[in-house]
């Protein structure tokens, strides 16, 4: 997966992430799926996708063993 184009919709482990559109970052406190960026609208966002800044981006492990 390209951690700088990570599309909207893709589990990701936690980390922050900015969206390749508008610039807007957020953080993720734990692994979920990513949400569209807030500002979404189709004709500002034709990427759909956000940038992975910190964290690994996307979750093929566990990125807390033990819990
Ligand atoms: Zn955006």
């Amino acid at each position: 997966m390209d951690k700088n184009c990570i599309p909207y919709g893709s589990d990701v482990s936690g980390g922050r992430f900015k969206c390749q559109d508008c610039g807007h970052e957020m953080v993720m406190a734990s692994a979920s799926s990513l949400p569209p960026c807030p500002f979404y609208k189709e004709d500002t966002h034709p990427k759909k996708c956000w940038k992975n800044l910190t964290g690994r981006g996307d979750a093929p492990e566990d990125p807390y063993p033990g819990k």
